[in-house]
Formats: structure tokens, sequence, C-alpha cells
């Protein structure tokens, strides 16, 4: 990284900062930023940080400051889970009862309990992962059997549009799920609803967010993925 490379990151990450209020935790989306880019925001004092590809995630820890707290937001294959479930702080987009299954497995085996968020599915979009409403009411009423497994709440992904209604209706939806869910079971514990990203966090922050994951307007555009 050049030196300006390094100021048009501070410039951008205090930007990005002031924008969001104290209660709301923000995740650096360092999916595809090289380690020196990390590197960089770490110096400034930032901490958390979210992947969503398995193989980068634990090529970057093994290389960067122990203290960093990694985000997992990408889609989790079962058959990963062991690789990041020694060091992961938060898995965000938990979307099957054997995803569930194979989590608490792995926990127990590290002697750690993982905290999770569940994925809703509240985006017109097919490919977008996760439970429905009636799913997740189903799943916290019956008794807990995954004693590893700690959930915070919830995660989703709004639509893909320009069109802030949809989005914000999006977002307001999955909000008073939240709502609900911590009402009838989460108790303290389940105090996070992670919502909203470089282009809709005012939205998602405005209908509840507690936790917003900001790629772009942190790093700048992405490079287009390789593969
Ligand atoms: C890439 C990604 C983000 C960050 O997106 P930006 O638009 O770059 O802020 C947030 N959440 C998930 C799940 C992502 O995959």
């Amino acid at each position: 990284m050049t030196e300006e490379e390094r100021v048009e990151l501070a410039a951008r990450y205090q930007t990005v900062r002031s924008g969001i209020p104290a209660h709301v935790t923000l995740v650096a989306v360092s999916k595809t930023r090289s380690v020196e880019e990390v590197q960089a925001l770490y110096e400034l004092g930032h901490r958390a940080f979210g992947e969503n590809y398995i193989q980068e995630l634990c090529e970057k820890q093994s290389r960067l400051p122990a203290d960093i707290e990694w985000h997992f937001i990408g889609h989790l294959q079962s058959n990963k889970v062991k690789q990041i479930a020694p060091f992961v702080h938060l898995i965000h987009g938990v979307d099957s009862i054997r995803l569930l299954d194979e989590l608490d497995k792995r926990a127990a085996q590290v002697g750690r309990v993982l905290e999770v968020l569940l994925q809703v599915h509240i985006a017109q979009e097919d490919t977008k992962h996760g439970f429905s409403a009636e799913e997740l009411l189903a799943l916290v009423e019956a008794p807990w059997r995954w004693q590893h497994v700690r959930i915070r709440g919830l995660m989703g992904m709004a639509t893909n549009t320009d069109d802030e209604a949809v989005v914000g209706m999006e977002f307001a939806v999955l909000a008073a799920l939240f709502q609900q869910l911590r009402d009838r079971s989460g108790g303290p514990a389940f105090d996070s609803l992670s919502m909203g990203m470089s282009g809709d966090a005012p939205l998602a922050i405005a209908a509840g967010s507690t936790l917003v994951r900001i790629g772009t307007a942190i790093f700048g555009e992405r490079p287009a993925k390789a593969s």
C-alpha cells in the first residue's frame, strides 16, 4: 500500500464510523482485501473484520494479530466448520439444522461455545439463504439441543435494489421478527441484529440494526473476484 492509499483508507473509515451510532457494531468486510489492508485498518484501531470465504479467512487469521475478532459472514458449508471453530468470533449466516449439528460437534471438540446468528430469508431473491419466520419460531420454541452453540440473534440481507421502500420494508420485517424472538426465547444474550451493508446501512440502522457489515465504503470498490 502506498502512503496515499493509507490516507484514503483512514478518511473513508472515519466517514463510515461517524455515520454509525455507538450502539451499532461495525464489522469491516475484508473479503478479497490484502493482509496489508486489514493490517492498516487494524492500526487505525479497528478490530472486527468479516470474511466470506473459509480459505481466505484462515489464511488471514494465521497472519494477522490474534486480537482481531473474525466474523464469518458467508454461506457456511458443514464440511468447513472445523477449520474456523477454534477462533471464529461470530458466525452470521447459520441457515440450517444440519449446520447447527455440525457447529455443536466441532465446538465441543475444541472446548468452545460458538456464537451464531440465524440467517433469515427476507429478500425477494431466491439465491439468498436462510430460515423462514415460521421455521425460526419453531426452532426457538423447541428445547435447545445444541449445548455448544449460542444464538446471539439474527442476520438478513435485503433485496439488491435501489428501491428504498422495498429495502426498508424488508428490514422492518426482520427487526419485528427479531423483537418477537427476543421476547419469547432469547433472554439477554439474544441481542444482535446483523443487517445493513455499504449501500443500505442507514436504512438498516433506522430500522433497528445493531451490527452493520461494511466493505466497499471502507476499502473502496472490490476487484472482480477471480474464481
Ligand atoms: C460482501 C458482503 C458485505 C459487504 O458488502 P459491501 O457492499 O461491500 O459493504 C456484507 N455482507 C455480506 C454477507 C457480504 O457478502
